[in-house]
């Protein structure tokens, strides 16, 4: 059991939060994109609205257990200060006196944020000492950082060990559980997933536990060549990973009633937004040609699309194409816009990973998703069926 964050007892409690703001800095300091920023808000406001006091901790960057002030998170103490409209009080330092002092001179309706974790190695380290000096700070501990679940880090792991009882789940936590779950758990059916993006090995996992709940597998982007390759298919100069034409071939010969590859494909040897492009069937290809599959062609968008439209549950993960070029962008907005519409259609539908989730702008329908998952490197290995060390450690 997780408890809901509605379900804790935070009334005039100091209440540690696990946030996610590792926000992208403009040079001169000041936040680029508070995406991230505004996710924890809806958890932050829960917390003052019952009268609790929210310590805010995240990392920002990599500064490897030594305080870096390009990676301070003071300008992010600022930018939460306007958008939340009440006082947030900063810590120079997350644990030690200093938190300490600044935690005791915050009153009800007001914030504190700590200083990065990371500045301290026990982060990274998921150290047992340093947990237990974050500890100390607060009366109950929630985690809102889904985009950090799946590191086992100090914040995220160790520290929830010491609120037995007295932990919970921020609602964008809840909110990606909520969504992501239902891959695994009775799916509402025909199950379609799409899987695309530049490498076969970064996501064959996920598209190993995607084949045994799905009843459709899509495939398009760089990870399709591979498979074509298995099937034998010319592929030109294509990206490919010839360690994995092996288990292509064989996942292929085991799921090829459900697992689709594109039928006809977007090539050119050339990768700017003015290159020549040839469109052919993918059996076409003709050996030793220069070429390279940039994007999934018409054709094989439109069958995407029919069977798209038949889903009640469609997960979508990884670009079709090289879509920041404009002459292979097709494929991938298709796609964007067949799942908007299978959303509108009353279909639930989860998009992840920030190249999908620029598709959708690019597309115009990131708002006619039913989910999109802001977790990253976390929602692939949700996906890939793993238990995040972030997700284990609220279990009671
Ligand atoms: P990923 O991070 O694995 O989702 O991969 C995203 C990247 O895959 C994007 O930058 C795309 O440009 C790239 N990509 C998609 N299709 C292809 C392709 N056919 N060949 C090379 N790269 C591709």
């Amino acid at each position: 059991m997780i408890r809901r964050l509605s379900e804790l007892d935070v009334r005039g409690k100091r209440v540690l939060v696990r946030v996610d703001f590792n926000v992208p800095l403009a040079e001169d300091g000041t936040v680029r994109d508070d995406t991230r920023i505004r996710g924890a808000l809806p958890t932050i406001r829960a917390i003052l609205e019952r009268e609790g006091i929210p310590i805010l901790m995240s990392h920002l960057g990599r500064p490897k257990g030594t305080p870096m002030a390009q990676f301070s998170l003071r300008p992010v103490a600022q930018h939460l200060a306007a958008l939340i409209g009440t006082t947030v009080h900063f810590a120079p330092d997350c644990i030690g006196h200093v938190a300490t002092a600044t935690v005791s001179q915050a009153r009800p309706n007001e914030v504190v944020l700590l200083e990065n974790l990371r500045f301290h190695p026990g982060e990274e380290e998921n150290d047992r000492d340093f947990a237990a000096s974050l500890a100390q700070l607060g009366d109950a501990y929630v985690n809102d950082a889904f985009g950090a679940a799946h590191r086992a880090h100090a914040s995220i792991s160790a520290l929830a060990e010491n609120f037995v009882g007295r932990r919970a789940m921020g609602l964008l936590m809840e909110r990606e559980i909520q969504y992501l779950s239902q891959v695994f758990a009775a799916p509402r059916r025909p199950f379609v997933a799409i899987i695309g993006g530049a490498k076969i090995s970064d996501k064959i996992r996920v598209l190993e536990n995607l084949l045994q709940h799905a009843d459709f597998v899509l495939i398009g982007g760089g990870m399709a060549n591979t498979f074509l390759a298995a099937q034998g298919r010319n592929i030109g100069e294509s990206i490919v990973d010839e360690r994995f034409i092996e288990l292509a071939h064989s996942l292929y010969a085991q799921y090829a009633t459900k697992l689709y590859l594109p039928i006809d494909a977007v090539l050119s040897d050339e990768l700017n937004d003015s290159a020549i492009t040839t469109t052919l069937n993918t059996q076409d290809i003709p050996p030793d040609t220069e070429l390279k599959i940039l994007d999934i062609g018409p054709e094989t968008v439109q069958s995407y699309r029919d069977i798209i439209q038949t889903a009640e549950l469609v997960v979508w993960n990884g670009p079709m194409g090289v879509f920041e070029f404009k002459p292979f962008r097709a494929g991938t907005l298709g796609i964007a816009t067949s799942v908007a519409e299978a959303t509108a259609r009353g279909a639930t539908t989860i998009v992840g990973g920030g190249d999908s989730i620029a598709a959708l702008t690019l597309a115009g329908v990131a708002d006619q998703i039913t989910h999109v998952s802001t977790g990253g490197g976390a929602t692939l290995e949700y996906l890939e069926g793993k238990v995040l060390p972030g997700i284990a450690a609220l279990e009671e």
